[in-house]
């Protein structure tokens, strides 16, 4: 399958089951078992992020674009906290439930954008890119250009994650392996890190901070890369 078709596939599994999946493991309501121990994972990466920014003491107006925003769970409270935060994602359906939740917490206050634009057309400079857990949709042989281009938006910091590439997680082969019931559709992707702390590397990037979020379901490998 060529990576036109499976961004497609990825675009249209987030603007509909994929949707309604994530949207409640992104949220508050009931979910299954396997379902919380993602939320609360995902919980721990977010926190895990907004303690560093928060230790930096410059949120304040800090331009932030939060690539692959997703229902804004990192976009929204660092909006509350005083950055300028631009959200966008590939999914319609992902942008239009931040935008809502952006309005009922935000109000008035804060200042948060979000656009349907996938990240590869993004422009534009911050100070700071954050693309948490998007890699995962993304193969090998595409990485290099996507962390570049992601790298060029960002002035002083890059904040990624992705699934790590270790021998116990190598069975894992679907998002739908995540979970019960149908809709498999897309397919997950592990990175090493030692390969995308090379690109990064290659981008003038060096590596601040990191962190490991490994709970039953989830496992996310965060890396804060600044130049
Ligand atoms: N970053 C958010 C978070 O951590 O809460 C959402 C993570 S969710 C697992 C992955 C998101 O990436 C989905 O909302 C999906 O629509 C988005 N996505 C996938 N491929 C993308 C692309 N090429 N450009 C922009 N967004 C993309």
């Amino acid at each position: 399958m060529n990576a036109a078709d499976e961004k497609t596939i990825v675009k249209n599994y987030f603007n509909a089951t994929g949707f309604d999946r994530w949207r409640r493991i992104y949220g508050d309501g009931d979910v299954n078992k396997v379902q919380l121990d993602i939320r609360k994972g995902h919980q721990q990466t977010i926190e895990t992020v907004i303690d560093w920014l928060k230790a930096d003491g410059n949120l304040a107006g800090l331009s932030i674009c939060d690539a692959g925003c997703g229902v804004g769970s990192l976009s929204i409270p660092l909006a509350q906290m005083g950055a300028t935060v631009y959200g966008s994602d590939i999914s319609e359906k992902m942008v239009g439930e931040a935008y809502r939740r952006a309005q009922e917490v935000l109000g008035a206050n804060g200042s948060a954008s979000f656009t349907a634009q996938d990240l590869e057309s993004l422009g534009g400079r911050y100070h700071t890119v954050t693309c948490l857990d998007v890699l995962i949709h993304y193969p090998e042989d595409k990485m290099p250009e996507m962390i570049s281009h992601l790298a060029s938006l960002a002035e002083s910091r890059l904040i990624l994650s992705f699934a790590p590439k270790t021998l116990a997680l190598t069975v894992l082969k679907k998002i739908g392996d995540f979970f019960p019931g149908p809709s498999k559709a897309t397919r997950a992707y592990q990175h090493r890190e030692a390969d995308v702390i090379a690109i990064l590397e290659k981008n003038g990037f060096s590596i601040a901070r990191d962190g490991m979020t490994s709970t039953s379901f989830y496992y996310s490998r965060l890396l804060e890369a600044v130049r």
